[in-house]
């Protein structure tokens, strides 16, 4: 079947590249040490599984597609190409440690042109499946990105940036005209990289510290006296006397370093 023929669906955030020289960019940036696997989410019409099994130090590619039609396009396109499998699935729904099991590799990353809808719950179960990946090169929407990489004091800070910078540390790659996709998307994209952190954070207790990270962003133009009222507020004040703050703060002027203090000293 040619991709002339095919059907986009809208509901599975089908824009696909057709411009070759983006998705080599792509796998530039993961920088893939030898002997790795790849996870790919969407891999569409297989112009980056393809770019992805011809590398050298890549030996497996386990991809996952949720729309079983591209079936006979996939299987045109990664023809010959021995070391590609494709879950015809929801990624979702996956248990992925355990598809993981049934291969033997060195280093993990993932690589994708995610489908935009759920880009946020992908990168959430990436993180909860505790698949210790080397690093994730994505294409994501631009102004998600920009939530993504936000620094304090800026409004696209937010929870979701906290949490990903908790685990990695992210970067804007390069951005992405919405003319190189087909169907052309109404909005434009940007791949970012997450790269585990060389050293991880001191935090005393893990869920305390995310409760306490997304209970201050509750109402993002509250302060912290009012997004905190079930917390010890007297407590949070000595520590945020340290930086010179009070409870007057807005979550989103403070790093990450001040959320775990308050939460090692609560
Ligand atoms: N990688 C291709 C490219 O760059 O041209 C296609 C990217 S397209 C933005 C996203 C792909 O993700 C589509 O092929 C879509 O069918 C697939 N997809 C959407 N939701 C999915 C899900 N829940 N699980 C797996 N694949 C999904």
């Amino acid at each position: 079947m040619e991709l002339r023929d095919f059907n986009f669906k809208k509901k599975y955030g089908q824009n696909f590249l057709n411009d070759i020289t983006i998705p080599r960019k792509i796998v530039d940036c993961a920088n893939i040490k030898e002997n790795s696997l790849v996870i790919e989410i969407g891999p569409g019409a297989g112009i980056m599984t393809k770019l992805l099994s011809e590398n050298p130090n890549v030996k497996q590619v386990l991809a996952y597609e949720i729309d079983e039609s591209l079936e006979p396009i996939l299987d045109e396109k990664l023809m010959g190409a021995t070391n590609v499998d494709i879950i015809y699935d929801d990624f979702m729904n996956r248990n992925v440690a355990e598809d993981l099991n049934n291969y033997d590799y060195s280093n993990l990353y993932v690589v994708a042109n995610l489908p935009y809808y759920i880009t946020t719950p992908i990168i959430l179960k990436l993180i909860e499946e505790n698949l210790n990946m080397e690093k994730v090169v994505i294409m994501i929407q631009k102004e998600v990105a920009d939530r993504f990489s936000a620094q304090p004091k800026n409004k696209e800070y937010g929870s979701i940036t906290v949490f990903l910078n908790y685990y990695f540390d992210i970067r804007k790659e390069f951005s992405v005209s919405r003319n190189l996709f087909t169907p052309k998307p109404n909005v434009d994209s940007m791949v970012i990289s997450l790269n585990k952190k060389k050293e991880n954070y001191d935090v005393k207790n893990k869920e305390l510290f995310f409760d306490l990270v997304r209970d201050s962003f509750k109402f993002k133009r509250k302060t912290l006296k009012n997004n905190l009222k079930n917390y010890d507020l007297n407590n949070i004040s000595k520590t945020l006397e340290k930086y010179n703050l009070d409870l007057s703060v807005r979550a989103e002027a403070l790093p990450i370093e001040v959320f775990i203090d308050i939460s090692n000293n609560l």
